[in-house]
């Protein structure tokens, strides 16, 4: 169509500005303010003990570091490499405060960790979970294709048992179908109701960000975080 063949107020006037629909950003996701802030070799090298801790224990590739990435959407805040070193220490993540912790327990079971080590760290962890005021919840990692392992089913009781919050997450739910994805999940909610009662557990996955949601929402809950 020819230009002259425009109605003449198409032509002359530019279109009405219309304001843009605001382009929805993602949801604002507190976790992704955390931040390293130390490694402690001991508890007295903690931060003070005031406000919200939730820790995350787990034997070593059970998939703690990639979960912990995954809830703070950020890739390389925990380290997922094998480092020993790193794996015998608590490390500290403040959240959106420094009154809000993420606590990264020494990944126990790792093969090349002598035994006077890992009893140390037993220790350590025992001491910590018993002991630590801020402390409002307990996240145990366990690969969800081998799950409730002897130190596992240690850390849920003594978890339990000093009062804490227990929540399982059953990480690499990518690995299984569906159906045996609910089995398993059926098979540790009922196992977990004997050792460690008011325990909670759910299938994840940092892969395929299955129960992120879920799991980033009870953490938040534990911490306060508003
Ligand atoms: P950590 O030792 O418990 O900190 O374990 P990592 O997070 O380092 O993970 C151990 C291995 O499992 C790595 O090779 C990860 O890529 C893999 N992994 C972790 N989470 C998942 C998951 O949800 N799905 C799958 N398929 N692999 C995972």
């Amino acid at each position: 169509m020819p230009a002259s063949c425009l109605p003449r107020h198409a032509a002359d006037h530019p279109p009405p500005h219309r304001p843009r629909l605001a382009v929805s950003s993602k949801p604002s996701n507190p976790f992704r303010k955390a931040q390293f802030l130390t490694s402690a070799n001991k508890l007295g090298q903690l931060p003070p003990d005031t406000g919200n801790e939730v820790a995350f224990a787990g034997r070593s590739n059970a998939g703690k570091s990639s979960a912990l990435n995954a809830i703070c959407d950020q890739q390389g805040l925990a380290r997922t490499s094998k480092t020993p070193g790193r794996t015998q220490l608590l490390n500290v993540f403040p959240v959106d405060d420094p009154a809000r912790r993420l606590i990264d327990l020494p990944g126990y079971g790792y093969a090349k960790v002598p035994e006077a080590m890992r009893l140390h760290w037993r220790g350590v962890i025992d001491t910590y979970l018993r002991t630590r005021e801020s402390l409002k919840g307990l996240v145990l990692v366990m690969d969800a294709r081998h799950p409730l392992k002897d130190f596992d089913c240690h850390m849920l009781e003594f978890g339990a048992a000093s009062g804490r919050a227990c929540h399982c997450l059953l990480t690499k739910a990518d690995k299984l179908s569906r159906s045996e994805g609910l089995r398993t999940l059926a098979a540790v909610n009922k196992e977990i109701a004997t050792i460690a009662p008011g325990a909670s557990a759910q299938l994840f996955s940092s892969l395929a960000k299955t129960g992120l949601g879920e799991a980033r929402a009870l953490v938040a809950r534990w911490l306060e975080i508003p």
